[in-house]
């Protein structure tokens, strides 16, 4: 276990040098408080938990100090937005403090998001509300303990500086870990700036330190874009099987690591709905749930068209039609499970599409339906789920095959078969409402609802006792809450 001070820094990326970032001292927010810190967090940076409560630590994640060995830089990228291309983006209010390897050997980045203004701030005020901190810092901390590749949030601190949005807002800093922060747009900010040895620089820097084993192969450049291609594909499915909404997957929110990355207006499926647009200010569902899976594919292509000083066009068109299939094999292997099978059979597919479809409008819960699923033997799990849908004769069709393929798995050991289908059937979920009543609490000064809230998000598959408000489908308030963009 280690001190606040006896963190190890090696600046890999603040090495690349200025015309990769700007050192940015972060401007402090006023009476740091701790509101959440993450213990899993805390371990990556193999930091004893117990220093969150120290002073110290409010202090450094509030922007009053800072390690001697920190080097505070904010990244320039660029990116496609809602399908069109923003030449002027970067960390506008988030400053890469340093990287710090661990006694594993990995590296982690250290990001405070909400660190004030920056050369790429442009008309923002460099600052997040305690209300996005809250929603990134649960939202990262959940889906890794879902299984669902994600940054990583160590804390949130909050503060009484007053910030304005649609109202008079307090400020606050989460701080986020990566083992890159590198986007999409980054390769597309050097490309469209035609700045070719920069753009060749930052891909070997990427190469070196991200994809060390593309480097074995005859291509690098192109196994290394095939890899992101895959992650990506793996990271989508992951998406869709457990019912996430990303809400703002424009190329500058993307990573090159294919991990879950920059939070917003983010919401987990209450009801299934395929068209679920989480993000009310995307009015035609550029990003809507059942569209993450051909945007996947769109952003691949925007960083494709940023290699193409490295990698032949046909290359890359090839490399891009592996997404596809990639995406739908990792899926279907994913929903075969939730469904509890350990077989494949060529008609899982339909099987499977025919739920969604019979789910659609009917108003099942989506988390619920599959650990009600597996809580019972079929026959009776089926016959209790069917009052939730409107199509009766179509679920109870539904249900028959279901059964039938049940039975054909061979393996009748119904503890076994609630064991397994548990592990991968969440009970709880980062529902947007829970959030909602977090955020309220902490408003007003309390962070124990929070802080529970984290706790129990920590263990999704396990049930807890006394925690079974949190595995309820929302009140008629908390159904359609339209989460802000402005953070
Ligand atoms: P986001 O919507 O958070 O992914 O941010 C898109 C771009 O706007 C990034 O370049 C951010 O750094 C920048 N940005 C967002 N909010 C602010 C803010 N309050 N102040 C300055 N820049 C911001
Ligand atoms: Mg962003």
């Amino acid at each position: 276990m280690k001190a606040l001070d006896e963190l190890t820094f090696d600046n890999r990326f603040a090495r690349l040098g200025d015309d990769f970032s700007t050192h940015v001292l972060p401007e402090p927010i006023d009476e740091p408080r701790l509101v959440v810190a993450s213990n899993a967090a805390m371990a990556l940076l193999d930091l004893d938990p117990a220093i969150a409560e120290t002073p110290v630590f409010a202090e450094l994640f509030g922007g009053h100090k800072l390690w001697a060995e920190a080097e505070p830089r904010a990244m320039v990228y660029s990116g496609h937005q809602f399908g069109g291309y923003n030449p002027q983006l970067g960390d506008g209010r988030g400053l890469l403090l340093g990287e710090v390897y661990n006694q594993a050997g990995e590296h982690w980045d250290l990001h405070l998001k909400g660190a004030g203004q920056t050369p790429y701030s442009r008309m923002g005020d460099g600052r997040a509300v305690l209300r996005s901190s809250i929603r990134e810092f649960l939202a990262s901390e959940a889906l890794h303990a879902l299984g669902i590749p994600s940054s990583r949030a160590l804390c949130v601190i909050g503060s009484s500086t007053p910030v304005w949005r649609e109202k008079q807002e307090r400020a606050a800093m989460v701080l986020r870990l990566a083992q890159s922060h590198i986007r999409f747009g980054h390769f597309e900010y050097f490309y469209y700036t035609s700045k070719p040895e920069q753009q060749k620089q930052l891909a070997e820097h990427v190469l070196k330190l991200h994809f060390p084993e593309c480097q074995e192969q005859p291509e690098p450049y192109l196994a290394m874009f095939r890899e992101i291609v895959e992650r990506n594909a793996e990271l989508i499915a992951k998406w869709q099987a457990y019912g996430f909404c990303h809400g703002v997957m424009n190329t500058d929110n993307m990573s090159i690591l294919g991990i879950t990355f920059d939070f917003g207006p983010f919401a987990f499926l209450d009801d299934f709905d395929a068209q679920f647009i989480c993000n009310h200010s995307d009015d035609q569902g550029r990003y809507s749930f059942s569209n993450q899976v051909p945007i996947g594919q769109w952003n691949l292509s925007a960083l494709a068209q940023a290699l193409t000083p490295f990698i032949s066009v046909q290359a890359l068109r090839e490399t891009l039609g592996l997404y596809l299939p990639l995406y739908q094999a990792h899926y279907l292997d994913l929903m075969r499970r939730r469904l509890g099978f350990t077989t494949a059979e060529d008609d899982d597919q339909p099987l499977v599409e025919r739920l969604l479809q019979l789910m659609q409008g009917s108003g099942v819960d989506y988390t619920l339906f599959f650990r009600r699923l597996g809580n019972e033997p079929p026959a009776l799990a089926v016959a209790r789920l069917r009052d939730d849908f409107v199509d009766l004769a179509g679920f109870d069709a539904w249900a028959d095959e279901y059964q039938a393929r049940v039975i054909r798995e061979g393996n009748g050991d119904e503890t076994q078969r609630r064991e397994r289908m548990h592990a991968v059937n969440p009970l709880y979920i980062l529902r947007n409402y829970l959030a909602q009543n977090a955020i309220q609490a902490a408003e007003s000064g309390d962070y124990t609802e929070v802080r529970r809230l984290h706790e129990v998000l920590s263990k999704p598959f396990e049930e807890q006792p006394g925690m079974e408000q949190y595995a309820q489908r929302p009140p008629d308030w908390g159904k359609h809450l339209e989460i802000s963009c402005s953070s």
